[in-house]
């Protein structure tokens, strides 16, 4: 029951045909979320599709949410969810974690607008480097997109060479997207693309192209692909064929630096050239990092002849700097990390195991608290997989995820309709057996359209 007062359980469509459950559970979502959608058609007149997020926009609207706490999210109708999105991962904190918001109201208090250094960057930078030394030296920015598109311009005048290799379905930031046909706002850099988790594929154009290549940039698993983790061996293989070749690595954590106290090179064992950051590390407030080897990083020194000059009002800005320094400090200990991510780790388990009491075709993708959902006959190791689980069955698919989203919704479980999902550190026991109950009793209502969606 939610607080529209209307239950889902005999609403939702059961084992009809998939045009059909998709319009049940739609007419469901716009009956339970009538403030919502009032909110969604305002927006339309001021934000194109009503949205400045693109990742956010879903139909038939979306949701607006009003607040957070802990676990849980409420969106404007009064509707509580367990938060599965936590914001792409950068909510790894939950909602309004009680040591940051003293943090922020009390680092407000004294001034945010300071126009100088203040001593917050400087506390931030040395945890950030405690926990990931292969950062020599860093400079902080923005966001996750700025971190990569600074990564990869600092490879560029470093080596002097103008190409970039990427993989296949890889998200680095919203001017730096390469899945489907990519995206026409790409910044513009020489980009040479290769299949994600195709070691023999990667080395070959590493090698056939040395002669122009500044950088190899990699997810060590692709998030915005749906959770691809990377293969054994993969990212390991890319450091080998870039020493080989003097091409510069440059991993981008932005989303799996959360995956181990070090992020994933710590649990690889990979030191990278460069390493970008985002999402979590101002505290939950925006804020990215880059940094790495130290004689690439040291062209940033403004003391130094022909430095790289990189401004940024927002770099330094106080209100993240002091957050993320009392999150990382105070918050996400090892401890906490690692229960956060054995407990993600342990769902997968169990919708793995649901999946196929099921029999169906369906693939639970993923590394520790960040999962992916994908339909189709065939285990994903690259968005190329994911192509040949949906050809010809492309309608069916995005109906799929959309049903499937939306029955998630119904029964107070908020997923990313791509489809995506990662805990915080707030995310409950009990909340990860309500995501496998309410996944079970999905499969179970729509075992025959699910059959035939992916005949
Ligand atoms: N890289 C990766 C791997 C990401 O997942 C994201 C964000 N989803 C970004 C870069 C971009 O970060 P931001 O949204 O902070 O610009």
């Amino acid at each position: 029951m939610n607080a529209s007062g209307l239950s889902h359980g005999n609403l939702k469509g059961r084992n009809i045909d998939l045009a059909s459950a998709v319009r049940t559970a739609e007419e469901l979502y716009v009956k339970r979320n009538p403030k919502s959608a009032a909110m969604a058609a305002r927006a339309g007149g001021h934000m194109p599709g009503g949205n400045t997020r693109t990742t956010l926009h879903y139909s038939p609207f979306s949701l607006y949410f009003e607040s957070g706490s802990k676990s849980r999210v409420t969106d404007a109708d009064g509707n509580s969810y367990a938060d599965f999105v936590n914001e792409f991962t950068a909510g790894i904190y939950g909602h309004s974690n009680p040591v940051i918001a003293e943090t922020i109201t009390s680092t407000l208090t004294r001034g945010i607008n300071l126009g100088g250094s203040t001593v917050h960057e400087v506390n931030l930078a040395a945890e950030v480097q405690r926990r990931f030394p292969a950062m020599e030296l860093l400079r902080f920015c923005n966001s996750g997109t700025e971190a990569n598109l600074l990564a990869l311009a600092a490879a560029r005048a470093f080596t002097g060479k103008p190409a970039v290799l990427v993989f296949e379905g890889a998200y680095h930031g919203s001017l730096l997207y390469f899945g489907g046909t990519g995206s026409p706002l790409n910044m513009k850099f020489d980009w040479i693309t290769s299949p994600y988790n195709d070691l023999d594929l990667a080395r070959a154009a590493i090698a056939a192209n040395a002669g122009r290549l500044c950088a190899v940039i990699v997810e060590p698993m692709q998030g915005g692909a749906g959770a691809v983790a990377s293969e054994p061996g993969f990212v390991a293989g890319l450091r080998q064929a870039c020493d080989e070749h003097k091409v510069l690595l440059v991993l981008d954590e932005v989303m799996t630096s959360r995956l181990g106290f070090g992020g994933m090179q710590g649990q690889l064992g990979v030191k990278p050239d460069l390493t970008t950051l985002g999402k979590y590390v101002g505290g939950g407030l925006s804020s990215g990092v880059f940094g790495g080897r130290g004689d690439i990083m040291a062209k940033f020194d403004p003391a130094q002849p022909g430095a790289y000059p990189h401004g940024g009002t927002f770099n330094n800005n106080v209100l993240a700097m002091a957050a993320g320094f009392a999150g990382l400090t105070k918050v996400l200990t090892k401890e906490r990390l690692t229960a956060m991510n054995q407990l993600g780790t342990s769902l997968q388990v169990k919708l793995k195991a649901i999946v196929a009491r099921h029999e169906l075709p369906v693939q639970i993708t993923g590394t520790g608290s960040i999962f992916g959902v994908h339909f189709g006959h065939h285990p994903v190791r690259s968005v190329a997989d994911q192509s040949r689980n949906e050809k010809g069955r492309e309608a069916q698919v995005a109906d799929l995820k959309k049903l499937f989203h939306l029955d998630m919704i119904a029964d107070s479980i908020f997923l990313a309709r791509r489809v995506m999902g990662d805990l915080s550190i707030e995310t409950t026991e009990s909340e990860v057996s309500d995501l496998c109950g309410a996944f079970d009793g999905f499969l179970s209502s729509h075992t025959e359209i699910i059959r035939d969606a992916m005949a």
